[in-house]
């Protein structure tokens, strides 16, 4: 099969000939019929200084996929072949503390498919039985295969309810116009997005947000001062930090309402300072680190919320054939784009 393998320590992806992989115990084969850019992957094709801690090549990369059961390994019971499915990306180890208590999303031990096992940016992968999600055929395969990134967003907007609540969104990458499609289908009363793309704040407004500012343009004070007019004086409820930014993870603590809650996911590329009385402490809101998806809630209320009406077509902006890989990394680069597919 064709596959886009990272051969060796080093910028760039080459497109291979490999073997097929084959399924193994309690495995699955699935043939890719979509699989999509992820910021890791960004990461990884750079060769920054986390993927040479991270990557040890040789490895095929890519996370995020949709595809047909193409064949089983011995044992697996829950798929047929020819079964619609995605995927979610983490092994979890199913026996530590955090997997024994509920808590699989945080496992110790897990594992990510692209990272530690051959991935998605192949014409097949083998995976897991545990982990495929079986996918509904109204979904289309450029859509179906954002579901484990577009869960990180339900997860980040939905751990606590918004339904009639206001929502601050900082960051209009993909993470963020998803979560902003999340929060308007599960019933947001106000949704503010902040970027610094005007492109990407176009693309928000897509997804329904009520007002997209400009933190360009606008200084953090200005924009502190309109998110406090545009909720009265209130602030926000629940503020989603999707950009890891300073300045906008300072923006989101400062616009959240005494009481609220704030969902970081945004990763900061260093350490980051806070006013922690003025900030949290005498605020009294809560603040949580959202990693993966819960497993499996998330999966399921993603379901529910396509059954609900999200429409997340606005932020799908590109398809490339696989060996036109190179130009979808480029676009993730220059931030003109949404979420970048590669059909294999
Ligand atoms: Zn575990």
């Amino acid at each position: 099969m064709r596959a886009l393998v990272k051969v060796k320590p080093g910028p760039g992806l080459e497109l291979q000939h490999v073997p097929d992989p084959r399924p193994g115990e309690g495995e699955v084969l699935i043939r890719v019929r979509a699989t999509s850019l992820c910021g890791t992957d960004a990461h990884i094709y750079r060769w920054d200084e986390w993927a040479q801690h991270r990557i040890h090549p040789p490895r095929i990369i890519g996370h995020e996929l949709c595809g047909e059961v193409a064949e089983l390994g011995p044992g697996v019971t829950s798929v047929a072949v020819g079964e619609y499915v995605a995927a979610e990306s983490h092994l979890t180890c199913g026996i530590c503390f955090q997997c024994r208590t509920g808590q699989a999303h945080v496992c110790k031990n897990y594992r990510v498919l692209g990272i530690d096992l051959d991935g998605s940016y192949a014409e097949q992968v083998v995976l897991p039985e545990r982990v495929l999600w079986a996918t509904s055929r109204d979904l289309p395969p450029e859509l179906a295969c954002v579901q484990e990134p577009l869960g990180n967003a339900v997860y980040a907007a939905l751990v606590e309810d918004v339904s009639g609540r206001s929502v601050l969104i900082n960051g209009c990458g993909p993470s963020g116009l998803f979560a902003a499609g999340v929060a308007r289908t599960a019933g947001a009363s106000l949704i503010i997005a902040t970027d610094v793309s005007s492109y990407r704040l176009g693309l928000a407004k897509q997804m329904g947000v009520d007002h997209a500012l400009d933190a360009k343009t606008e200084s953090p004070g200005a924009l502190s001062a309109a998110i406090r007019d545009i909720t009265q004086g209130d602030g926000i409820d629940a503020a989603l930090e999707m950009s890891g930014h300073p300045t906008a993870l300072h923006l989101a603590f400062r616009s959240v309402k005494n009481g609220g809650r704030v969902s970081l996911f945004g990763i900061p590329t260093g350490p980051v300072s806070f006013d922690l009385p003025n900030e949290i402490i005498f605020k009294g809101i809560r603040v949580y680190g959202v990693t993966g998806r819960r497993l499996f809630d998330t999966w399921y209320r993603l379901a529910g919320l396509f059954k609900a009406g999200l429409d997340i077509r606005p932020v799908i902006t590109h398809q490339f054939p696989m060996a036109e890989f190179a130009k979808g990394f480029d676009l993730i680069q220059s931030g003109q784009c949404g979420k970048v597919i590669l059909i294999p």
